[in-house]
């Protein structure tokens, strides 16, 4: 089951957490667009064989470009591509930019499914992250989506952050229930290098939430979805029975995957390969007719180990010792000689064949799963 993902590498202004590949300068978009078509065409011979089950827009911000823009996007993969009748097609959203016009623009592009990056519903957040809306275009967005016909909707949301209570928290999941939204993505906001937020911790103007905070929003998380039966499959996403992400499931299971744009990942084959994460690099050489410069990285017996570790173990289904033991004899006494002592403190059990991390255990998964690596 292969997924293409496509990276559109704008935003409108740069959130103060975000490390993700982006520029605000957004004079280039037409050619960038240009570009886009022309690596679709040049990539198409080599994934002939491939019927692809899910297209997802990421970015960055996709619904920056204009429909006709996406429109040409979607034309050119299904032209060039086996794209299956039963696709799961996906487009990142940004509030703000999800005029009714849009969304019918997206339902005739054919798509089925949209990720709405709400992030919070208080306004003093979303300032404080610098998002470009505010919580009643973030409201306004998932009703007018709805009322355009998409029924599946998945939004993001983010915990942990400075000046975030456990009642402000439990204020934003009771929105997503009144909302009525089926699938919630939801991440612990983490400072990381080379952000605004990072400079402002450094220089003392933002505390980091506290830790013990942080823990008890995720149990409330946890118990909301419980209650509300927005069911958690893996640590950071949640859906009603039959809302779960196909395309998120697809890196899961190690299927194959096409990523095109800038920054974007390709994987085949035991191969994976990036694309150079530099729109102007990237636009001159599509439009020369070249291919954008990629690094490319086999991966070896011992990567494709510790990445099922990490993306498994991630899960609540967790992972399956008979897949471990595909693996050299090594590996496997590596993870049975560290399993009783994370047992032992309640991070992980072994529940019918599958290591699966507790509640505990996936607030440490970082920890966990990196300790259980092979590195030599
Ligand atoms: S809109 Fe998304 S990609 Fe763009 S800066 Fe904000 S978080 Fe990053």
């Amino acid at each position: 089951m292969a997924g293409i993902y496509i990276h559109i590498p704008y935003c409108k202004q740069a959130c103060h957490y975000c490390n993700f590949h982006f520029s605000t300068d957004k004079g280039s978009i037409n050619e960038f667009v240009e570009a886009l078509l022309t690596e679709i065409s040049l990539k198409a011979g080599a994934w002939q064989d491939e019927v692809f089950e899910t297209i997802y827009f990421g970015g960055g911000t996709p619904s920056i470009l204009s429909g006709n823009q996406i429109r040409s996007i979607i034309q050119a993969l299904y032209n060039q591509y086996n794209i299956s009748s039963n696709i799961e097609q996906t487009v990142e959203c940004n509030p703000d930019d999800l005029s009714i016009a849009l969304l019918k623009e997206l339902k005739l592009c054919g798509f089925n499914r949209l990720s709405i990056g709400i992030q919070s519903f208080f306004d003093k957040h979303l300032q404080m992250m610098n998002r470009s809306h505010n919580q009643l275009q973030a409201r306004n967005a998932i009703a007018d989506a709805s009322y355009a016909g998409f029924s599946n909707i998945t939004i993001d949301l983010i915990y942990g952050l400075p000046d975030l209570s456990v009642d402000e928290w439990n204020k934003n999941l009771s929105i997503v229930q009144e909302l009525q939204v089926p699938h919630l993505s939801c991440y612990s906001l983490t400072i990381e290098e080379r952000t605004a937020l990072a400079h402002f911790v450094k220089q003392n103007k933002m505390k980091p939430a506290e830790d013990d905070l942080t823990i008890k929003q995720y149990h409330s998380l946890l118990q909301w979805s419980k209650q509300n039966r927005i069911n958690q499959y893996e640590i950071s996403n949640f859906a009603k029975a039959g809302f779960e992400s196909k395309h998120n499931s697809n890196y899961w299971n190690n299927q194959p995957y096409l990523g095109l744009g800038p920054s974007a990942h390709s994987y085949f084959q035991n191969t994976r390969t990036q694309n150079k994460p530099h729109n102007i690099q990237y636009i001159r050489r599509l439009l020369s007719g070249q291919l954008p410069e990629m690094t490319t990285e086999l991966l070896s017996v011992k990567d494709t180990f510790n990445e099922l570790l990490l993306t498994r173990l991630r899960t609540v289904n967790g992972l399956n010792r008979n897949q471990l033991l595909t693996f050299p004899k090594s590996y496997v006494d590596h993870v049975d000689a560290l399993f009783p002592d994370f047992n032992k403190r309640g991070l992980i059990e072994y529940n019918q064949s599958n290591y699966v991390l507790t509640t505990e255990g996936q607030m440490l998964s970082d920890y966990i799963i990196s300790s259980l690596f092979v590195t030599d």
